[in-house]
């Protein structure tokens, strides 16, 4: 284990602290086990003792996230989970292979509504045939440009249907509507997450695939510009890591979370523009801020109501976006320094 793996492997037995023996000799199937939130997952599983099959295409996940997992309970498959049919039955399923980033599915529309639509089916289908609890990770997105902030699960959305973030949104909503469909006429095990910006080591930095913190502390670490768009008073509101996979976690553990659909997020919500300043005075960085066009169809302000949430998993994010941020530049720095090559960042 590399010391970069450290910073992670603290907060990953953290997070797997308050969760009981349910996973322990569990059968888990994880698709997208090499990205961002997936990888956090894998390694929290296997730290609770389950047995995971991580699958995923790379499209947008690495080798990197996993390649530390040494464990006889953990295999990696590397396929499209559109052409997965599953030949064993599995305890849990958890569903997050999708595209994430709005560059990335603004580049390849048909992708992330693929894996969300039919990633899906095929996903139900070895739950139905194996009698699995299966997690489909949804997003704030199935609410669009959202009239009610902080929303709650009840508000049903204000999306462009062919806008050019539908591939997304709408591929999230059809999900959500499939994972439904299974619970209510052959009654699986389902449980929606529906996460909102999430953040930390481990997500991309790098080109179409960055979302704004890691940009912004690349940014910052490098001195270049940060680059804000529009003009910097949309919202959003970013949970640590490790919050989001207790989280998920929980969501798998707690009878009452079936058959139900929960923000998963931080109730703290930030501009873009306080955002970029934070970062910049966190790494102490000598960036100028830049403003660029806004993107098309930027959700204005997003922050969940998160009290259907706590009132379920008894849950609520502990990490300040202060300390939260400090980590993951600290992680950042460490991965400059050490093995990463530029194009990785
Ligand atoms: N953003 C920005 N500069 C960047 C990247 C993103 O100002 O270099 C803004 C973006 O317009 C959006 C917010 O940051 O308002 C969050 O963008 P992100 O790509 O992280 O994903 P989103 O939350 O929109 O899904």
């Amino acid at each position: 284990m590399t010391l970069i793996d450290e910073i992670i492997k603290r907060d990953v037995e953290d997070a797997a602290s308050s969760i009981g023996d349910t996973l322990e000799g569990a059968n888990v199937l994880l698709t997208g086990g090499a990205g961002f939130i997936g990888s956090w997952l894998c390694d929290a599983l296997i730290h609770l003792k389950a047995r995971v099959t991580c699958l995923d295409n790379l499209s947008s996940g690495r080798m990197s996230n996993i390649d530390h997992i040494r464990s006889e309970r953990f295999r990696f498959i590397n396929r499209d989970i559109c052409r997965f049919e599953a030949e064993e039955s599995y305890d849990y399923i958890l569903h997050l292979a999708s595209i994430a980033s709005p560059e990335d599915y603004e580049r390849r529309p048909d992708e992330a509504l693929l894996s969300n639509s039919l990633g899906s089916y095929m996903v139900l289908e070895a739950a139905r045939k194996g009698g699995s609890t299966v997690l489909f990770t949804s997003s704030s997105e199935v609410y669009g440009d959202a009239d009610v902030i902080p929303t709650p699960e009840s508000y049903w959305g204000k999306v462009n249907p062919v806008g050019i973030r539908s591939c997304y949104e709408e591929a999230k909503r059809f999900g959500e509507a499939l994972f439904m469909a299974y619970h209510r006429r052959y009654g699986v095990d389902v449980r929606i997450a529906r996460i909102f910006n999430s953040y930390g080591p481990r997500i991309r930095a790098d080109g179409a695939y960055a979302r704004v913190v890691p940009r912004f502390i690349i940014q910052a670490l490098r001195n270049q510009a940060v680059t804000v768009y529009g003009d910097g008073y949309q919202t959003r509101s970013f949970c640590y890591i490790a919050d989001t996979v207790k989280a998920l976690l929980l969501q798998l553990e707690k009878e009452k979370a079936r058959g139900e659909s929960l923000n998963i997020g931080s109730p703290f919500e930030v501009s873009i523009l306080e955002l970029a300043k934070k970062i910049r005075e966190t790494v102490g960085s000598e960036s100028k801020i830049t403003f660029h066009p806004p993107r098309l169809d930027d959700p204005k302000r997003r922050c969940p109501n998160l009290n259907k949430t706590e009132k379920i998993l008894e849950w609520r994010p502990q990490t300040s976006l202060s300390d939260g941020l400090g980590k993951t530049i600290k992680w950042f720095r460490m991965r400059a320094k050490t093995n990463c090559n530029e194009k990785e960042l």
